[in-house]
């Protein structure tokens, strides 16, 4: 059995040891008060860092956690999250040692090395740090979760759906485990 197998067949145990009922309850349905937007990166799943149990986030994940007006994917879940689930928080994650704002720092436009979807995201992660090169790396993955949040607040679907809904910012810490929320 390969480890994806082995892993689930212990999470299932694992519940139903604590509730037999626990995936009765969860097939009902899903009202999550948190939509929150985090990069990919595979050392910062939300749901672990924060303890989170399911059906308490609505996650969304790309490279560098980006609010794109540009990306279908984001806006649907956006959407969705403030007209049907009708979140009350909407939370943009960010981590330090951010790979994504590593490259944005070095992006070269004419690169032909990289495929046009990955620099043209890249590129996008470049808008939000420019103007800040000179500082560290710190200091560009903060500037890059609070020019998110302000993005999020002009997007035109969360000016029409997400009026009342809160908009907070964290930066994961991967040296300590811990969260610094931020502000502007
Ligand atoms: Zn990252």
């Amino acid at each position: 059995m390969n480890d994806i197998m082995k892993q689930n067949r212990r999470f299932v145990k694992e519940m139903k040891q604590r509730n037999t009922d626990y995936f009765l309850n969860l097939s009902k349905g899903q009202s999550p008060e948190i939509f929150l937007i985090s990069c990919t990166d595979s050392r910062v799943s939300p749901s672990v860092i924060m303890q989170m149990p399911l059906g308490k986030l609505f996650v969304h994940r790309n490279i560098a956690n980006q609010v794109n007006e540009n990306d279908d994917s984001f806006n649907a879940s956006l959407y969705y999250a403030l007209k049907h689930l009708n979140v009350k928080k909407v939370v943009i994650l960010g981590h330090t040692g951010c790979g994504g704002i590593q490259a944005a720092q070095q992006i070269d436009p004419n690169d032909s090395l990289e495929v046009e979807s990955f620099r043209n995201w890249i590129t996008h992660v470049h808008q939000s740090i420019k103007g800040h090169n000179e500082t560290s790396s710190y200091q560009l993955e903060k500037e890059n979760v609070i020019q998110q949040m302000k993005i999020l607040k002009g997007h035109p679907i969360y000016v029409k759906y997400g009026n009342s809904v809160d908009v907070e910012g964290y930066l994961f810490h991967l040296e300590t485990g811990e969260l610094e929320v931020l502000s502007y």
